[in-house]
């Protein structure tokens, strides 16, 4: 079984605050997107990279792989006005002869390569598989800073990537909602239209998505704690 990673890194991080898009700010000695480069070519069935990128820093991107050290071959494209553009503008990159495709956001540096494995392995059983974990905290929808109702958080799940889809799977389902005219902040919502089934497989709580300063002040603190390891 082969399959490829599609890395989307093409955001701005305008809510980080920070001048460099933020793929590329650093995290631990490194920009963010390298820590998901290095994860995905851990994994023995990834046999090529995808990564979006803002246009202006092909340039850096293409160092920072070099920087990484890893041996599988890697594509960079600019991204698109969207993540879902992005994702749709990396698929048409990726190789004809790969059964899977996993969609990793860069944002999200703490994917462990064991995550990846599973998801592509489920993906490649099911259809497709999406790293998710439980909802912890009580859900309260609300109206101004007042709350109208507490919604039963039984069965919900928050996802996260690693989302692996058999490759002409996800490309039907990005080929529909195109023409549909579907925004969707995730692949497997995608995917789930077109009415194939999505498992999951258990994610983590450290596998956060870095958007705020807070996040990325926690990221800095894990690494100096020794994660990834
Ligand atoms: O903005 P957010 O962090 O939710 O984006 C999730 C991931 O999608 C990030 O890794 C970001 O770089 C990527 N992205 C992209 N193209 C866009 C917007 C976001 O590749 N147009």
């Amino acid at each position: 079984m082969k399959a490829s990673a599609i890395i989307v890194a093409a955001g701005s991080g305008r809510r980080l605050g920070c001048d460099l898009p933020k793929a590329f700010v650093p995290l631990g000695g490194h920009p963010m997107l390298y820590y998901a480069i290095r994860a995905v070519a851990a994994v023995k069935d990834v046999t090529e990279a995808v990564i979006t990128l803002p246009a202006e820093m092909l340039s850096e991107g293409r160092s920072v792989v070099r920087g990484t050290g890893v041996d599988i071959p890697v594509k960079l494209t600019p991204g698109g006005a969207e993540r879902q553009d992005s994702v749709r503008i990396a698929l048409e990159l990726v190789s004809a002869e790969s059964d899977v495709v996993v969609v990793h956001d860069a944002a999200r540096p703490f994917a462990s390569p064991r995550l990846f494995e599973e998801s592509i392995r489920a993906a490649y059983l099911a259809g497709g598989a999406i790293a998710a974990i439980p909802v912890s905290d009580t859900l309260k929808q609300v109206d101004g800073n007042a709350i109208v109702a507490t919604a039963p958080r039984i069965g919900l799940y928050c996802a996260q990537t690693p989302q692996a889809f058999r490759r002409e799977l996800l490309m039907r389902a990005h080929r529909d909602a195109s023409r549909d005219g579907i925004a969707a902040t995730d692949d497997a919502e995608l995917v789930e239209r077109t009415g194939a089934r999505v498992a999951i497989v258990d994610g983590s709580s450290l596998n956060f998505k870095i958007t705020t300063r807070d996040d990325l002040a926690l990221a800095q603190a894990l690494i100096a704690a020794g994660l990834p390891t």
